[in-house]
């Protein structure tokens, strides 16, 4: 399969054809070294419910930036009534190296709680005053040995075990019972909001930020990336569509 999984400015390319078709906005939101950063919000996002999703906040984690793309290429022509907040690529300059951290040898994953972070705390602002249903965190993990996700522990019903199913078809699910420090059951680790345990990660994820502050679900969901590309593409498109269909099947939001 011939792609430019790392190719930045080849994936805004395609994000600004997805924007056209859609009739939505791409707006940039910050700048790391030469790039520019993006979001597309569309019109049908309320300020208190809706879908969030980013990709690529770790550089050498390319079916995630890919995913979202694909996942947007397909949905082009519904997309602007989806009420969907999208960020493309958190880390530009670690996608193009195939790097986990950013420019400054910063992992943008544990800067939510710093000031001195111009990417992390340009996407606060971008957030402020907003709630979402599901906030979607896309990851890939050389470790794994299928597909799993993180879920913080909150509001029932959880959502983990049917965003995974989504994605097993295409990948299995990771079949180890400890991953990371986590217990897993069937690929799916829930994790209390413990401010302690968050303290020795070494600064705090976006997924905790984004729970603790603007969304009753939190998943962060990992594709391993020794499996083929065009694999764990479909793993993340699948995910997406499934966090999407469920946000819209709820009539009651808040
Ligand atoms: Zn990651």
């Amino acid at each position: 399969m011939i792609h430019r999984a790392h190719d930045y400015r080849d994936l805004i390319r395609r994000w600004r054809i997805v924007a056209r078709q859609a009739g939505c906005r791409l707006t940039q939101f910050a700048q790391a070294g030469d790039f520019k950063l993006y979001y597309l919000k569309t019109r049908a996002l309320p300020a208190k419910s809706g879908v969030y999703i980013s990709a690529g906040i770790h550089g050498d984690e390319p079916a995630t930036t890919e995913g979202l793309i694909t996942w947007a290429e397909q949905h082009a022509r519904d997309l602007a009534k989806l009420p969907i907040l999208l960020f493309p690529c958190l880390n530009p300059w670690g996608l193009r190296l195939n790097i986990r951290l950013d420019q400054a040898g910063i992992d943008l994953n544990r800067s939510f709680d710093r000031d001195d972070v111009t990417v992390t705390k340009a996407l606060r602002k971008v957030i402020e005053g907003r709630r979402f249903t599901v906030a979607l965190h896309l990851h890939e993990d050389y470790d794994a040995q299928g597909v799993y996700l993180y879920e913080i522990e909150g509001e029932l019903p959880y959502w983990g075990d049917s965003l995974l199913n989504a994605a097993r078809g295409i990948i299995p699910i990771d079949p180890r019972t400890k991953i990371d420090t986590g217990r897993a059951r069937s690929g799916v680790i829930r994790r209390r909001l413990d401010a302690r345990h968050y303290a020795l990660l070494g600064g705090l994820p976006e997924a905790v930020y984004l729970h603790r502050h603007h969304s009753r679900h939190a998943i962060t969901f990992e594709t391993p990336s020794e499996y083929a590309l065009d694999q764990r593409v479909a793993a993340h498109v699948a995910v997406i569509d499934a966090a999407v269909t469920r946000t819209i099947a709820i009539k009651d939001n808040y």
